[in-house]
């Protein structure tokens, strides 16, 4: 399987950092830092399906699917940012 070098890409609210190695299934493995500020190691599978976007936080907040996001941010940041800010953080 060759290696498809994925540094510097973002997934999501994922920013892929660097290689640490492979899975037990041959994957690479990648760290990758997220908009929250946390770190998670993905497998290059999980990042090519787009099945990996956020640390496990945006999970926590798509709770509610799509369409209620906008509102959960305003939620979440009451008068912190622009319009521009959240649809940012959103994509
Ligand atoms: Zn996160």
């Amino acid at each position: 399987m060759s290696k498809i070098d994925l540094t510097g890409q973002k997934f999501g609210r994922l920013t892929v950092l660097r290689d640490v190695g492979r899975s037990p299934a041959g994957n690479v493995l990648w760290q990758c830092l997220c908009r929250c500020g946390n770190t998670k190691v993905v497998d290059s599978k999980s990042l090519r399906r787009s099945g990996t976007k956020s640390c496990g936080c945006l999970h926590s907040e798509n709770g509610r699917r799509t369409g209620r996001k906008n509102t959960v941010y305003r939620l979440a940041r009451p008068g912190g940012g622009s319009i521009e800010d959240l649809e940012d953080l959103i994509r």
